[in-house]
């Protein structure tokens, strides 16, 4: 079954379309949580960033960082949060790589706040940690 953004990039759901090439689609987020509030994704389906090829990786970040810019000097946001959820346990919500582009006017407005606390390293072994994940790069 197609997910929703396999629907609106085929047109058989309306969206409020940004920007648009062979490869890449950009629509303002229906939630705006600010506003300018903008999803990029490529129009093929990839679940996540994880499963996106690099050259469509490219494209879709390339367009992310044009819309980024245009928010801030037309928009006269101050600065943008970029935000890929990938897999139900990072929360996303729709099974279709997107990337939100989301303007910042003013420093904790809007329904959108990024909160990262910290976890207690002691019983973490920082060293081990780093390795296993750089050998899987090799
Ligand atoms: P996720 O939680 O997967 O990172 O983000 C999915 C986003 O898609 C949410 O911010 C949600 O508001 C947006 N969304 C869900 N359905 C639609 C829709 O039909 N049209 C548009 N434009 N956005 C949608």
């Amino acid at each position: 079954m197609k997910d929703i953004f396999c629907k609106i990039i085929d047109g058989e759901i309306p969206s409020t379309r940004v920007y648009e090439d062979d490869d890449v689609l950009a629509i303002l987020d229906i939630s705006q949580i600010t506003r300018g509030h903008t999803l990029v994704m490529p129009k093929q389906h990839y679940d996540s960033l994880l499963s996106c090829p690099k050259e469509i990786l490219t494209k879709v970040m390339m367009i992310a960082q044009r819309i980024g810019q245009a928010e801030v000097s037309i928009l006269g946001a101050k600065g943008v949060n970029y935000l890929a959820n990938c897999g139900e346990a990072a929360g996303q919500t729709v099974p279709h790589f997107h990337v939100h582009v989301i303007p910042r006017y003013v420093a904790g407005e809007g329904g959108f706040r990024l909160e990262m606390k910290s976890q207690d390293t002691s019983k973490m072994n920082l060293p081990m940690l780093a390795k296993e994940i750089g050998d899987a790069l090799k």
